[in-house]
């Protein structure tokens, strides 16, 4: 069968990258589609088509209810097209298609969210403490953006950046994940439908160690919107020395879920179950370490595996497939080495922890719960990003926090419980970014999101999450009709 081949869009235009690399899909194994590798070159291209763009042509001089509209446009485009971004992404990652239909259509709503605030930005006016003069604040675009998004959800973790950048006036270079480009790479043509002027978004893709490296440490770039690991944000950190942008990190998780002894387990169970084995673990947020209190523990591992057992592992493209592969080969390897490191250190495998039977083309791995005695093995500490779930028992309250804050990383967790004063009380200890109290999993444009720690700074969503794109200007206006007068000479 011939490959697809996709193509970058920089300055409003379609073109090949000098180079190519090969897109694999992760539900065979097989070479499916060719990918444009954008060089140093292609970068440069691109930032530079980005930083005319914000100074001169017509998106300058669009005003903020006008971007809106173009917000809003594109937000349609993208429903109308689900079925097709769903069906590339679905193919380019191993996500499965219930999951990727559904998740298009609602960050289509992310668009829609920030093109209405695109208008709603305000600066202030001061009564300042000096005569004849007028003092006021203007919230102005930051300038060129750089966003970078990893594999596991790139229409998302692209639209919690895009959207709020347009809507503030930036322009944007975009570079998909290397791992599963093909539906950022096609909804480049709903942006130019969309009539964005050419180079306000220009989308790329590449390796991380050239063309990431090369757009991070441009020296035209004004901000970065960085979705990644931990490793490659120092990295990117590093980078921005060479531009001093402003930059935003959203990385990794191990976060943990609590049940306690009066939690619904029924209820908990299926929210852990969504919270771990949904995009196949892949997911920043998973709620890979569940804390269960210890009276209850022998009944909710019994709930959890069979329910894992039940899980329906499939072709991703079928709507009955409850859980596909992993992303890539690498990350198969790495999910069977933490598991296998851990068992060696003594976790005990409840169920899973094999690649299921008839998958053996493609990076399937078995829905996988290990029961561990310590927090130390490294199921419990290291992100796994698979579906993997580590299990500890707690005894009391004291000891559910001070193990659940146990981690380098902070961004989500969840508190199973029917006692509000303990939910509040979770609520206020827990070292997170997120707490989902009796739910987990929740996001909506409306609600900010991001991470202590390890897993990052920034909040993305949210109205407030436009101010990161802004600048402030102060402006001073002497309205006295008096001359300036002479500065050497003091009153
Ligand atoms: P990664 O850090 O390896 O890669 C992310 C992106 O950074 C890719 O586009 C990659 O090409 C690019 N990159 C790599 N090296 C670079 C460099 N030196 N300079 C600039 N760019 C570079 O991450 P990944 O393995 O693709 O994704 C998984 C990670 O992402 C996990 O840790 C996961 O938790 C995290 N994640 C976080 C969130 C969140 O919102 N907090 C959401 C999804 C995923």
């Amino acid at each position: 069968m011939a490959l697809e081949s996709f193509q970058q869009y920089i300055d409003g235009s379609f073109s090949d990258a000098s180079e190519t690399f090969d897109s694999i899909d992760p539900a065979n194994g097989n070479v499916w589609a060719k990918m444009p590798k954008a060089t140093e070159a292609d970068v440069d291209k691109a930032v530079n088509a980005a930083r005319r763009a914000f100074t001169s042509g017509d998106w300058p001089t669009l005003n903020a209810s006008a971007r809106g509209k173009l917000l809003y446009k594109l937000a349609d485009l993208m429903a109308a097209n689900a079925d097709v971004l769903a069906e590339l992404e679905t193919r380019d990652t191993g996500k499965i298609r219930r999951e990727t239909r559904a998740v298009i259509l609602y960050i289509s709503e992310y668009y829609r969210y920030f093109a209405g605030l695109a208008d709603k930005l305000q600066g202030a006016h001061f009564d300042v403490d000096k005569p004849d003069m007028e003092a006021y604040t203007r919230r102005e675009p930051i300038g060129v953006v750089a966003a970078i998004v990893p594999w596991n959800s790139q229409m998302f973790l692209s639209a919690v950046k895009l959207a709020p950048a347009l809507a503030a006036g930036c322009t944007v270079v975009l570079k998909a994940s290397e791992d599963g480009p093909a539906p950022l790479l096609h909804f480049a043509k709903l942006v130019d439908e969309a009539g964005f002027p050419p180079g306000v978004v220009n989308i790329i893709t590449g390796m991380g160690d050239s063309c990431g490296k090369a757009l991070t440490s441009h020296p035209l770039i004004d901000r970065i919107a960085f979705t990644g690991g931990p490793s490659t944000a120092k990295q990117i950190v590093a980078n921005s020395a060479n531009n001093l942008a402003a930059v935003s990190l959203e990385l990794g998780g191990k976060s943990p879920v609590l049940v306690f002894e009066d939690a619904d387990l029924e209820s908990a169970a299926n929210a852990i179950v969504s919270g771990i084995f949904a995009a196949t673990g892949q997911s920043c947020v998973a709620g890979s370490r569940l804390l269960v209190h210890e009276n209850v523990h022998a009944q909710l591992m019994e709930i959890l595996s069979a329910k894992a057992k039940r899980i329906k592992i499939g072709d991703p493209q079928d709507l009955e497939t409850e859980m596909g592969p992993l992303a890539t080969a690498r990350q198969l390897v790495h999910v069977q080495d933490v598991v296998a490191r851990s068992v060696s250190a003594g976790a005990r495998l409840v169920t899973g922890g094999n690649i299921p039977a008839g998958f053996e083309q493609g990076f399937y791995y078995e829905p996988t719960i290990l029961d561990c005695e310590e927090s130390v093995v490294a199921c419990v500490q290291e992100e796994i990003f698979g579906p993997v779930l580590s299990v500890l028992k707690f005894k009391d309250d004291a000891q559910a926090l001070a193990i659940a804050n146990d981690s380098e990383y902070g961004l989500a967790s969840g508190v199973f419980t029917k006692d509000i004063g303990r939910a509040h009380r979770f609520v206020r200890s827990l070292r997170a970014g997120i707490v989902w109290v009796n739910t987990y999993r929740m996001i909506s444009p409306m609600v900010p999101f991001g991470g202590y720690g390890q897993s990052g700074t920034g909040r993305e969503a949210g109205a407030e999450s436009i101010l990161d794109y802004t600048r402030t200007k102060s402006v001073w206006i002497n309205t006295s009709e008096a001359p300036i007068s002479d500065p050497f000479i003091m009153r």
